[in-house]
């Protein structure tokens, strides 16, 4: 199954990318992880990650086609995947169109995870990764049973340094102008489901898997 999550950051795409991935045994390939990733290597590339990354800026499209290209291009990604983050342009989404028609591939679903801004402004501000494993956590709503410390593993938690408030505004204002046109291009080729994000992860998960099964369209 090739799926494609999408949503405003803090949605809850990562979640649900993450849960999609071990259903249908699946890579989940998350541009975000892949930037932040690419960061900690500290050579030219990952300069011009941070600026964009710490702005609230998209990283290019350039760079970006790029670097997915490479990733999908892998063994593990030609009976499927589900891809979190990518495409956020318009262009990035033909330029996915070309990399897997080349590869007589095509995308099966676009899930779009709806969630009010005001939910999201909250839920960025106050959230909390996992270093080890990636476990996500809001210090209000969902906060680990000891602080600062992850459930699953037992590694040390840490706050996003694109998390912050100003960050914050500016991405969902970039979500707004240059993501969400994407959404139109999806649902123009009937490929689009919109689900309602402000609900409990389970609730979530199971309006994408109807989705996907084509319990409900
Ligand atoms: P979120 O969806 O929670 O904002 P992500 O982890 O998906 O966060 O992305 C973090 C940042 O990485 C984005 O704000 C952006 O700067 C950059 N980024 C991620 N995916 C893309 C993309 N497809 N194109 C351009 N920039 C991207
Ligand atoms: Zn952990």
């Amino acid at each position: 199954m090739f799926i494609v999550i999408m949503g405003p950051p803090g949605s809850g795409k990562g979640t649900q990318a993450k849960i999609l991935s071990e259903t249908y045994n699946i890579p989940h390939i998350s541009s975000g992880d892949i930037f932040r990733q690419a960061m900690t290597l500290n050579d030219e590339m990952s300069i011009e990650l941070k600026k964009a990354i710490n702005q609230g800026h998209l990283v290019s499209d350039e760079l970006t086609n790029k670097i997915i290209a490479r990733r999908l291009s892998q063994k593990d990604c030609q009976s499927g995947f589900v891809l979190d983050g990518y495409p956020r342009t318009v262009s990035q989404a033909k330029a996915l169109d070309t990399m897997l028609k080349d590869n007589n591939q095509k995308i099966d679903r676009v899930v779009n995870l709806y969630v009010d801004y005001r939910v999201i402004m909250e839920r960025l501000k106050k959230r909390l990764f996992c270093k080890s494993c990636g476990s996500s956590y809001n210090s209000v709503t969902n906060p680990p049973k000891s602080s600062g410390i992850c459930d699953q593993c037992g590694s040390e938690l840490y706050t996003r340094t694109d998390d912050n408030s100003n960050t914050v505004e500016e991405r969902i204002e970039v979500y707004d102008k240059v993501t969400k046109p994407v959404l139109e291009f999806y649902s123009k080729k009937g490929l689009l489901c919109t689900i309602q994000g402000n609900v409990p992860v389970e609730v979530a998960t199971k309006s994408i898997v109807d989705c996907l099964e084509e319990k409900s369209f």
